[in-house]
């Protein structure tokens, strides 16, 4: 794969050097893949089999989480769908009264959380930093930034791992990895400034970081394509990148840093 890319950027301390995304075949597939071959190329077929199942599959599970809002819309449709669907207003009191107990509490229940979230997406966070970054305790840390990826595949995680490599203990590991397909939309974690956009030095490939204030920043790492500029304002949820596998990459993912003053912590400590 790239191993020979991957040489030359270790000993500078690159953010990532891990193995392919799992969505991609893995060198124990390979190998398993030759084992149990029968047919004349049966490697390549079920490599492709393998992945196209896989692709399936995550594609299901994007389209599940897309239709979240649908499915809020179409619960109610047990109990009134066809008046809802059909018009925008009950014809008259006895046509709205025998609706309103299946149909208008339904709805309701579900669309009230997102809605107030999204009038003010950055309110945890911007309540959670009112202190320095640094001060910020990690019960205060969860759940304050948002997922950098419609569906989160973790991967490699943050921390102190094996060398994918030479097998040595003790690399650091930077960032969170999300398996993800190249070219997916890579969203801000929440508001901000960008602070960087470009190529990064260390391995991390195409790179974008963008600064929340108070000592808080994010990056996105080993993109295909960058959509944002520098000092440009960003909101919670704004597509600022694509994913891919530039810089010390195996295969496309997206690895995903949370800084607090320059210094990389646990990214899942505040999501
Ligand atoms: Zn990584």
């Amino acid at each position: 794969m790239s191993e020979v890319k991957q040489r030359g950027r270790r000993r500078a301390g690159p953010p990532c050097t891990e193995p392919a995304a799992t969505a991609q075949p893995t060198r124990r597939e390979l190998l398993a893949a030759e084992r149990s071959a029968v047919a004349p190329h049966p490697t390549l077929g079920g490599l492709i089999r393998s992945s196209i199942g896989r692709g399936a599959g995550q594609k299901v599970g994007m389209a599940l989480a897309a239709t979240g809002l649908a499915l809020a819309v179409t619960v109610p449709s047990a109990g009134g769908a066809l008046q809802l669907a059909g018009s925008d207003t009950p014809a008259g009191p006895a046509a709205s009264q025998s609706l309103v107990t299946a149909a208008a509490d339904v709805p309701i229940t579900f669309e009230a959380p997102s809605i107030a979230s999204a009038l003010n997406p950055d309110g945890q966070l911007k309540e959670t930093l009112k202190v320095k970054a640094s001060n910020v305790t990690p019960q205060a840390a969860k759940g304050t930034l948002s997922a950098p990826l419609k569906v989160l595949t973790p991967s490699s995680p943050f921390g102190s791992r094996l060398n994918p490599l030479t097998g040595a203990m003790g690399e650091m590991h930077t960032g969170q990895d999300y398996a993800v397909w190249c070219s997916t939309a890579v969203f801000a974690a929440a508001g901000g400034t960008v602070a960087f956009t470009g190529w990064h030095p260390y391995g991390g490939g195409n790179r974008v970081v963008i600064d929340h204030g108070n000592g808080l920043s994010t990056s996105y790492n080993h993109l295909s394509s960058i959509g944002v500029k520098v000092g440009q304002e960003v909101e919670r949820g704004q597509q600022v990148a694509l994913s891919g596998t530039t810089g010390a990459s195996t295969g496309c993912h997206l690895h995903f840093e949370v800084m607090v003053d320059d210094q990389t912590v646990d990214p899942t400590g505040w999501l």
